[in-house]
């Protein structure tokens, strides 16, 4: 799940209103029996059981219409199966992938005001884990499906759907697997991911609906000392946890480079309109060349503006001592970075070694953190995927009717999602959804997870429309 692209004042709102989803009342009713059905099987990884809604979304594909030939489901451990179907176009295009995870990042009943594991209407609202991230887009994935089925469309191009196991953690990933196992099943020219992207609201108006087209690369290092420790009545200078506090304040002083690609150059040439004063000013006056030095300073006081101009590395955890009366024979700490498109690991962990610049603490790359992609050798953070016109120019066209006033604005994820195995296997991937959650309403994996009831209906209406406009047979 993306992390917001937008940090508005109240002052830059547009006057837009998004508007009410053009959905018949059998199309709603179905929309919400579809996300109240996958979020009541808990697909947590420590308790809760993926395959059981793969198999519940095959079934009611089956009752639509589709072949028992035309659906997959499978994975590697009984728990953990994904499922893949077929919708069949006229073949005059290669075809076209949705992915969507089925599971959700745990939830405890005491942690919430409701539980989490049942779908709750109050308000406006849609209560429940998985509501934001991602139950409604893999509902809204299904129900399209169903729709085209239904009515007997005819695409250009072969339209797949998979529904796939733990993007949030646990050790069988389903696109990763899917890819390694049954390429064939997902082979495709490009993957949509309603996992990234969206339209962002402030106060429910719209003011940017975001595409992911490129990720940052995860990271974990961790930075060791090591000392034959003693007696703490006799102190001596070299000690680890002092050489490790020393290294740690050298890292917090450093910053990596100012550095945009053509996704975030357009990001911030986009997000300039939308926004007023000394933000817009400043996002215009980082994209020239050469940047304004300044302009880079204000905005990197921003997490998510300074995350997209910078590749970042932040300590996370600390550990060091076994006595409070020895003197501290290890210290330990994770920095966790995220590394911009085009650099690898490797380059960064080398140029940690040169800032914390003392021998005696070691720095190696973490292999067990999450979201190590498998496919790539090198280590190395991918280049954006090109702004193909057959996602863009349908995307632009949808939104202009659903969201007037609110640009397309290609965005980078400073997380990670699946994405990281279909760009790696050469399948270019675009985070494209069209549910509308406000900047300051981000509740993906937190508690009360909850999304707009209008939203997701709004959600269901733009994918049919979106889908249609870029398999629309010309
Ligand atoms: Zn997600």
């Amino acid at each position: 799940m993306k992390i917001r692209a937008l940090s508005l004042c109240a002052t830059c709102l547009l006057l837009a209103t998004p508007l009410m989803a053009q959905i018949d009342a059998k199309t709603r009713e179905e929309s919400r029996a579809i996300l109240q059905q996958l979020t009541e099987i808990n697909t947590t990884d420590s308790v809760g059981n993926v395959t059981t809604a793969a198999e519940a979304m095959a079934k009611r594909l089956r009752d639509a219409g589709f072949a028992e030939s035309d659906i997959y489901i499978g994975g590697p451990n009984e728990r953990k199966k994904n499922m893949v179907a077929r919708l069949h176009g006229t073949g005059a295009k290669k075809p076209v992938v949705l992915i969507g995870h089925l599971d959700v990042v745990e939830a405890h009943r005491e942690d919430w005001t409701r539980d989490p594991f049942k779908l709750e209407e109050t308000d406006g609202f849609f209560y429940g884990r998985g509501t934001q991230d991602m139950k409604a887009s893999d509902a809204i994935l299904m129900l399209t499906m169903i729709r085209f089925k239904q009515e007997g469309y005819k695409p250009d191009r072969d339209i797949i759907l998979a529904l796939t196991a733990d993007e949030e953690g646990g050790t069988s990933n389903g696109v990763d697997w899917l890819l390694k196992n049954h390429r064939d099943l997902i082979e495709a020219e490009f993957v949509l991911n309603p996992d990234g992207g969206g339209v962002e609201t402030e106060k429910g108006k719209p003011v940017i609906v975001s595409m992911d087209a490129s990720e940052k690369l995860y990271a974990d290092f961790e930075l060791e000392v090591t000392n034959a420790g003693g007696h703490s009545s006799l102190p001596v200078p070299d000690n680890a946890i002092y050489h490790l506090s020393d290294a740690l304040v050298r890292l917090q002083n450093f910053h990596f480079p100012f550095e945009l690609n053509d996704v975030t150059r357009a990001f911030f040439e986009r997000t300039a309109k939308v926004q007023k004063g000394q933000t817009a000013a400043d996002m215009l006056a980082v994209t020239r060349t050469p940047p304004d030095q300044a302009a880079i300073d204000r905005l990197s006081k921003d997490p998510y503006y300074n995350s997209t101009m910078h590749t970042t590395c932040v300590a996370t955890r600390l550990q060091a001592g076994h006595a409070n009366n020895a003197l501290p024979q290890r210290a330990t700490a994770n920095v966790n970075c995220r590394i911009l498109p085009g650099h690898s690991r490797e380059e960064v962990r080398k140029t940690l070694v040169d800032v914390i610049a003392d021998p005696k603490v070691s720095v190696t790359y973490v292999t067990n953190g999450m979201k190590v992609i498998a496919n790539d050798p090198g280590n190395k953070s991918l280049p954006p995927v090109p702004l193909k016109p057959e996602v863009m120019v349908p995307l632009e066209k949808i939104a202009a009717q659903m969201w007037p006033g609110a640009p397309v604005v290609p965005t980078m994820a400073t997380g990670a999602s699946d994405g990281v195995y279909t760009n790696a296997a050469g399948i270019p991937t675009y985070g494209v959804c069209g549910l509308a959650i406000d900047i300051d309403d981000q509740r993906a994996h937190g508690r009360d997870e909850r999304l707009g009831v209008e939203s997701y209906y709004a959600g269901v209406d733009f994918y049919y429309r979106y889908l249609k406009e870029v398999t629309a047979a010309r």
